[in-house]
């Protein structure tokens, strides 16, 4: 386990870049007023790092919540992905000049290959590694890609994705998975870290939160850093942003970590990388 220091501490990606380990999403947070203040609220929590994607369609809110915090571009790492109906190199190169825009920057800390689009994703990877050598993107990586994606990915990448979005939580584990991506030095990320909410009523929690005296979602956050896995839970609402990033007050016992481990059935909440048709 990497060591777990707070709001701010990262992991460090292969290229040496930082990445902090605990993030805000903002899937189906609305562009506007809601997003902005989401994106404020968290920056003010201490919150460094912000996950968002072009088919959330809130990229411009981001920007300007961003913007709006006071804080220099430096201090943020923000991370968008290029959607499946953009994927190609030259539609690439357009689809990230226009998210740049959206989000009133002229780079981005990590951009992702939102899903393994079939016969699309290698030429897409060409772009993100041009966009990478041109000084455009700090870290550039992938989302959705299981293990056989990967290594036909890395057959043809000039370099190594540094990082490997993927659904992620006590349902989803995917081991196998996440032994690979440490092998071969990707970064392993969660989305819906919360189970998109499902998370609330599993009664196998409730006895850790209890033990902890901590709510559910910061039991979860916490195995999941523990893990050595970066997180990216999602809200909107100013306490919870607050709530879910306290977590560097207390440490889960090993023997929890592997009960929370074995709660694994294979479950999916989202689509499945072998299976989508979007
Ligand atoms: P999540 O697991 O983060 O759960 C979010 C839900 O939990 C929301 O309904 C929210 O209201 C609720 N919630 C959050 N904190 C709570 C709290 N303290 N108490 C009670 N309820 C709480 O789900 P998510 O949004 O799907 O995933 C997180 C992020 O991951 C997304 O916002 C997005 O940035 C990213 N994501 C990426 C992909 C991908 O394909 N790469 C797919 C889905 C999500």
């Amino acid at each position: 386990m990497s060591d777990i220091t707070d709001l701010q501490g990262t992991f460090t990606l292969h290229n040496g870049i930082e990445m902090p380990y605990f993030g805000l999403g903002v899937y189906l947070s609305k562009d506007g007023q809601e997003v902005i203040d989401a994106v404020k609220w968290a920056l003010e929590a201490g919150y460094r790092h912000i996950d968002t994607a072009s088919i959330y369609r809130n990229e411009q809110g981001v920007g300007r919540g961003i913007k709006e915090s006071g804080l220099n571009r430096e201090e943020v790492f923000l991370v968008s992905k290029v959607w499946n109906a953009d994927q190609g190199y030259e539609a690439t190169l357009r689809a990230f000049d226009d998210s740049l825009k959206r989000l009133e920057t002229d780079y981005l800390d990590l951009y992702l290959v939102h899903w393994p689009v079939a016969k699309k994703y290698k030429d897409t990877w060409k772009a993100l590694e041009k966009l990478y050598h041109d000084g455009r993107i700090k870290a550039i990586g992938v989302s959705n890609f299981l293990q056989h994606h990967l290594e036909d990915l890395l057959q043809a990448a000039e370099i190594v994705p540094m990082v490997n979005q993927m659904e992620f939580h006590p349902y989803l584990v995917q081991q196998a998975l996440i032994d690979f991506c440490n092998k071969n030095t990707i970064q392993y990320e969660a989305w819906s870290p919360l189970m998109q909410g499902h998370i609330f009523d599993m009664e196998e929690f409730k006895g850790l939160a209890k033990k902890y005296n901590k709510t559910i979602a910061q039991i979860a956050l916490r195995w999941d850093l523990q893990k050595g896995v970066v997180t990216i839970p999602k809200s909107t609402k100013k306490e919870r942003i607050i709530a879910n990033a306290d977590i560097f007050d207390f440490e889960l016992a090993e023997e929890d970590i592997q009960l929370l481990s074995g709660m694994d059935k294979g479950k999916r909440f989202g689509p499945d990388p072998d299976n989508f048709d979007f």
